[in-house]
């Protein structure tokens, strides 16, 4: 059933917790309602821009009125279209909560989502953004992408090479932003795990936990490290990272570690590393600092809150205040991670 509102409050719907208002709200839990809807963004309604949310986690509404449409998926539900004596592919509709889902593949045994666990969203998104998180990023699993393009209505299906994916990036991202909406994602899990234990504290979590090596082991000390690092978005809004990891020339690195001889960074390739953009905004000073009702997280540099009452445009001012000081101090440009979402 399609599920249409007008003047719909969206301040529930998103983790940074603004007061935002959708001209018109509208969930569908079908293909063919989505197919309509599509058509309708043609005629009646096009007018106005519209945009697809997912559950809202990566989004920064630029103003507090989204002068259009903003459609969401509730197709549910997962169907086990594959199987060989070591994998299983399961295509999971979009609207399905991410953590739900690698709860229940958690729960059937099935390894590869266990490090993700946690990840707010939901599994449309999952595939544009290519979340990631302790050594695993989703393009690991991802067999498929199915979507409706937008202007023909017609279904297409991405391979995971026609994703283009790289960190945090796909294609959905870039060239083909607004042209298709993702209503199935399929997914490749190992029915014999292969655990990742080597990234962030999972393997110090798990000793404090018994040492016990299982998929539940692993997923439960996920979980425990990131409720103890990161906001919970109930309490405090944000979007998880705000900045993505610049990666940079090894050779500004390298003139960038002269004056900053503890400079952390990982590799990349023969020319190239990342450097954590936490790091960077930590050493400018912006760690806890403040900036109106915007504010730079206090244990995680990389996150941007709403201390309560923030705007869009007192975040902005936050982000673009942050990345002035990088740039000024490392010579190095930082970008937002989240989706900037304005009805301009
Ligand atoms: C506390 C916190 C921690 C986080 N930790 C991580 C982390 O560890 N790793 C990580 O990668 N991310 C992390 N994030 C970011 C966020 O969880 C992910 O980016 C997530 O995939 C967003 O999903 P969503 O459903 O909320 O999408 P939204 O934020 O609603 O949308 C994100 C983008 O996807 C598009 N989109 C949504 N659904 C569809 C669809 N069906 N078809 C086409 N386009 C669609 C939207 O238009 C938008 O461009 C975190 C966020 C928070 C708040």
């Amino acid at each position: 059933m399609i599920h249409a509102y007008t003047d719909y409050p969206l301040s529930q719907l998103h983790t940074f917790g603004m007061e935002v208002c959708a001209d018109r709200y509208v969930e569908y839990e079908t293909v063919g309602e989505l197919r309509l809807l599509l058509a309708r963004l043609k005629s009646e309604w096009a007018d106005k821009p519209w945009f697809h949310m997912g559950g809202g986690s990566n989004l920064l509404f630029a103003s507090s009125r989204y002068e259009g449409t903003v459609l969401h998926s509730a197709i549910k539900g997962h169907e086990l279209v594959a199987e060989d004596e070591a994998t299983v592919c399961l295509r999971v509709g979009a609207g399905v909560v991410w953590d739900d889902l690698v709860g229940y593949t958690v729960s059937k045994g099935w390894g590869g989502m266990e490090n993700l666990s946690l990840i707010p969203g939901e599994v449309g998104a999952s595939a544009v953004q290519n979340i990631g998180a302790y050594g695993v990023e989703v393009k690991d699993l991802i067999v498929a992408v199915h979507t409706l393009d937008v202007d023909s209505g017609k279904e297409r299906v991405f391979t995971n090479e026609a994703c283009e994916y790289a960190y945090r990036h796909s294609i959905f991202k870039t060239e083909l932003k607004g042209r298709y909406v993702v209503t199935h994602v399929t997914y490749r899990l190992q029915k014999s795990p292969c655990f990742k234990l080597e990234y962030g504290n999972i393997r110090a979590q798990l000793e404090l936990m018994g040492g016990e090596v299982s998929l539940e082991s692993v997923r439960s000390a996920v979980i425990a490290i990131r409720e103890s690092k990161l906001p919970d978005p109930k309490k405090l809004g944000n979007a998880g990272s705000f900045f993505m990891n610049p990666v940079v020339s090894r050779s500004l690195m390298e003139a960038i570690r002269l004056r900053f001889p503890d400079i952390p960074y990982y590799e990349v390739d023969a020319d190239n590393v990342k450097i954590p953009a936490g790091w960077m905004i930590e050493q400018c000073g912006w760690k806890g600092r403040s900036l109106g009702r915007a504010a730079v997280h206090d244990k995680q540099a990389l996150v941007l809150v709403n201390l309560g009452g923030a705007s869009g445009a007192d975040v902005m001012a936050l982000s673009d205040a942050v990345r002035h000081s990088v740039k000024e101090t490392f010579g190095v440009e930082i970008y937002p991670e989240v989706n900037v979402v304005t009805s301009k």
